[in-house]
């Protein structure tokens, strides 16, 4: 089962799940409040389709079809793309040797 919720800011492992208005770590059992890491604010994290921070090394999935710029090849929907590298500006995420938008990709 996939989670839309954040990795444990305590351990840094994903399987984390929402209870009650708070993120429960289920490895470590560190409990933060969502609200926290649901803050518009302005910063510089990229973010996913799901408003998901990534960071480097993280593993994505494309949420739809893309086509390469300048090249004949379509990344297909679902595609995972492991070890990606944030770069920020428009087309924030390189992934595979590809630049593309964070907003096309859903953290794995
Ligand atoms: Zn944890």
């Amino acid at each position: 089962m996939t989670t839309n919720t954040p990795a444990c800011p305590q351990c840094s492992l994903e399987e984390t799940h929402l209870e009650g208005g708070q993120y429960v770590c289920d490895t470590c059992g560190y409990e933060w409040p969502a609200d926290a890491v649901e803050t518009p604010a302005e910063d510089d994290s990229v973010r996913d389709a799901n408003g998901v921070a990534l960071a480097d090394g993280d593993t994505v999935v494309l949420v739809k079809d893309l086509k390469v710029k300048g090249s004949s090849t379509t990344l297909k929907v679902g595609t995972k793309i492991k070890n990606i590298r944030l770069r920020g500006g428009d087309h924030a995420v390189e992934a595979g040797g590809y630049m593309l938008k964070a907003d096309f990709l859903r953290k794995a």
